[in-house]
């Protein structure tokens, strides 16, 4: 057996290795037509106004039903697809469902404020990406405001680059907000710079709450950074009741977790903004 014998180890390693090579390979394939075949859907998940209980925005989620292996998370996929150059055939993909989506629900009379969608920095730096959202707006009849594109702060780096990118999208309307805020590696000074709209405190500074001292301070001054900046501050990945009563008492009035709503297909958040609030 493989404890005696070093080359047994040495075997039982490389098929191991070529386990996870195959469905490596079996699942770039299969993200090549995963379009095609109609195996990427997209979830939503409310955002709460903590003050009038209401959703506030959606944010798309996108998920990836595979024939062999089942649901497969985006946080295995999306790095795949940016690897391989899907990404921005996929990026596109969401904005235009998230987008056609969104303006369904308008014209049902629904009370949405807006829907976020992730952009990878690879479709955020990619020379076409203003004029196609520009042209998923037209194509899907939404009046842009209605748009919000989540970026994280690694964009933010080529500082040039990135301003000029976000004033052309926001000149048409569409307003941004920095993912996982607090946890790349920028300098706070982007912030006074490029046009956002709200931070998301990244769920990992969220955990922090009720568990250790530091990590709520950090929460606390995070909260006040973005409210004297005039952002909208939002909670992400809420689980609880206390996460809850802190960020209400330090100041932040936005939240987005399992608390309020797991992402949800389209049929069932239309459910819940019929009933205009969750409970
Ligand atoms: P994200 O944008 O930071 O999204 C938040 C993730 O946290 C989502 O995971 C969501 O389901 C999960 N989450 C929300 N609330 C809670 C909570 O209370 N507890 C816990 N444990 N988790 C919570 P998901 O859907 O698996 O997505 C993971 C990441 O994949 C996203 O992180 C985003 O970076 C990326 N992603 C998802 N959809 C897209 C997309 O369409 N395009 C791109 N470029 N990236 C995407
Ligand atoms: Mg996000
Ligand atoms: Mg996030
Ligand atoms: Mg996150």
């Amino acid at each position: 057996n493989a404890k005696e014998n070093g080359k047994n180890n040495y075997q039982y390693y490389t098929s191991s290795l070529n386990l996870s090579n195959q469905r490596r390979m079996e699942l770039e394939t299969g993200l090549r037509n995963a379009i095609n075949n109609n195996e990427l859907s997209l979830h939503y998940q409310p955002q709460v106004n903590l003050v009038s209980n209401q959703i506030i925005g959606l944010e798309a989620l996108v998920r990836w039903q595979h024939p062999k292996y089942g649901f497969i998370s985006p946080a295995e996929f999306i790095p795949l697809a940016e690897e391989t150059g899907l990404i921005f055939s996929i990026g596109k993909w969401v904005l235009k469902t998230a987008c056609t989506q969104c303006k369904q629900w308008i014209d049902f009379g629904l009370p949405i404020e807006s829907v976020s969608v992730n952009v990878s920095p690879l479709q955020f730096r990619e020379k076409n990406f203003v004029s196609s959202v520009n042209q998923i707006l037209e194509e899907s009849d939404l009046p842009p405001r209605y748009l919000e594109l989540e970026i994280t702060e690694s964009v933010t780096s080529n500082v040039n680059q990135a301003l000029s990118i976000m004033k052309e999208i926001k000149e048409l309307g569409v307003r941004f907000a920095i993912d996982d805020f607090g946890t790349g590696y920028s300098s706070l000074n982007y912030l006074r710079h490029f046009p956002i709209h709200k931070l998301k405190i990244d769920k990992s500074f969220i955990d922090e709450i009720n568990q250790h001292k530091d990590g709520e301070e950090i929460v606390k001054t995070i909260i006040e950074l973005g409210n004297r900046l005039r952002f909208q501050v939002i909670a992400e990945g809420v689980e609880d009741e206390q996460q809850l009563s802190f960020l209400k008492e330090n100041n932040c009035y936005l939240a987005q977790g399992y608390f309020f709503s797991k992402p949800l297909p389209a049929e069932e958040i239309e459910v819940l903004l019929r009933k205009k609030i969750v409970e």
